[in-house]
Order: structure tokens, then sequence, then C-alpha cells
């Protein structure tokens, strides 16, 4: 394949120029940072899974009709996606208290949520993703109140859904990040549609009966067995490559 011009190197994901004008491939790493990368490793096999549980969470929800950035899988690693303009806030929708939020509320970690409460971080490395109100989002210009509306109806939506997919397989979701893009059609029009990735790395996923955590926190935490919290995770959704070693995966291999 020839090589394609790279974008940005980011720190799960390398961003490649797409073949057709308005696409981008990502190409999924197994580094793993964690607190505003002060801790850095790697986790095998990691960008492997991640690439086939996004996609096929992704296309669920495109099922569902849920605009998402994804077009298509193109090999072990590599995704091809819209190009989209990246909007600088980050949706975050809780179901059970854990993580920031149990820290910041005094909340012990487990406590189910009343109702799902969605959060809003300003998406910064420099500011450790601070904290923000719709009010920061509107007056800085970051997204409109529209955009917010739409960002709030979606992740409802996608919350409703994942947790049914992921009950269905003896997982609890808890938690997860999402992102979101603009995207601007021949005649000037916007539509806001779902970015990044949907993976262990930005939910935090806890099997049903044992508790054991099946997502990033493994690695934040040092709790080991990080690669086969994922390598499961992708096993019991049905996407795990099937006789493949996915550790030794470091290519473009399909
Ligand atoms: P918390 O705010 O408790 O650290 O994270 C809440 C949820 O959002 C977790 O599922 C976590 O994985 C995800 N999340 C929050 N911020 C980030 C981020 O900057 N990167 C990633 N990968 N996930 C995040």
């Amino acid at each position: 394949m020839a090589r394609r011009r790279q974008l940005y190197e980011g720190k799960a994901k390398v961003i490649f120029e797409g073949p057709e004008p308005g696409t981008l491939v990502c190409y999924f790493k197994d580094d793993a940072t964690a607190f505003n990368n002060q801790k850095k490793g790697t986790i095998t096999g990691k960008g492997v899974l991640n690439n086939r549980i996004s996609e096929f969470l992704m296309l669920r929800l495109q099922d569902l009709g849920i605009p998402t950035h994804f077009l298509r899988r193109l090999n072990m690693r590599e995704q091809l996606v819209r190009e989209v303009e990246i909007i600088p806030v980050e949706v975050i929708v809780r179901n059970v208290a854990a993580g920031s939020m149990a820290k910041r509320l005094g909340i012990p970690e487990g406590t189910p949520l009343p109702r799902s409460i969605v959060e809003y971080c300003y998406k910064s490395d420099e500011l450790g993703d601070p904290l923000i109100s719709e009010e920061h989002i509107t007056a800085f210009g970051w997204a409109s109140p529209q955009d917010i509306d739409d960002f709030l109806a979606m992740s409802l939506r996608v919350n409703d859904f994942l947790s049914g997919i992921f009950l269905g397989i003896g997982i609890k979701l808890v938690d997860f990040k999402l992102e979101f893009g603009r995207i601007y059609d021949e005649n000037g029009d916007v539509r806001i549609v779902l970015a990044d990735e949907l993976s262990p790395d930005n939910m935090r996923l806890w099997d049903v009966n044992t508790g054991e955590k099946m997502d990033k926190d493994r690695f934040r935490r040092d709790m080991g067995n990080v690669e086969e919290a994922y390598r499961e995770v992708a096993r019991r959704l049905g996407v795990l490559p099937e006789g493949a070693n996915v550790e030794a995966i470091d290519g473009e291999s399909n």
C-alpha cells in the first residue's frame, strides 16, 4: 500500500490523509496513556481489538440512525473515517458513580446514579480536560445551543443502546466519553456526527456477575490482565479476530 501522509499522531491513534478528499485513515496503536500523559505504557494487541470493537459499535449506532464519522475498517489496525471538524468538548455519560465524579463529589465508586448524568469537559491536554458547563461551551463559541441539544439527545440514545448491547453480554456500562465533529456538506449545511472511537479506552465496563473491571482502569490502576480484559470484551461482542494472534499484528495486515 502506498505510504500515506501522516497528519497527526495522538496518544492512541495516528491519523493519515485518506484516499479521497474528506476522508482520513485512523491507525490504532497499542500505546496507552493515563492521568494526562503522566502514565505511559503499551497494551499489547489493544489497537487491533479497539479497531474491531469500535467498528462494531459504530455500525450498530449507524443502524439506529445515529450519524458517525465511521466509513469502514480497512485492515487489522486501520479504519477509514470522514474528516470532521472536531468540537473541543468531551461529552461524558455516567450511569454509576466512578472515576473523577466519584472523587469530586465524594460518592463511593459503584453507587448507581438516580438517572444518567451528562457532563462536559474542555478537550485540552495542557489543562487536563477540565469540567465545564453549557455556559462555557456557548460563551466561548465551542458549540451552539442547538449543537448542545444534539450532543445531549445523541449521547442519551447512545447510552441506552450501548447499555443494552453490553448488558446482553453480561457487562455493565458504567460511563463513557464521546466526541463529536462537524461535517459541512456541499450546500454549506452543517451536521453533527459522532467521532473518535468507542472502546474500553473510553468506557468503564464492569462484569455484571463479578464486578471485575474490563476497561482501561486496569491500566490506570495497575490491576494487571489488561490485554485479557480487552480481549474478553471483544470476544463477548463476537468481534475477536478469528485464529489471529492479536499480539503479533503490528502492521496493516487484514
Ligand atoms: P473520568 O472523568 O471518571 O476520568 O472518566 C469518565 C469516563 O470517560 C471514563 O469511561 C473514561 O474512560 C472516559 N474519559 C474521560 N476523559 C477521557 C480522556 O481524555 N480519554 C479517554 N480515552 N477517555 C476518557
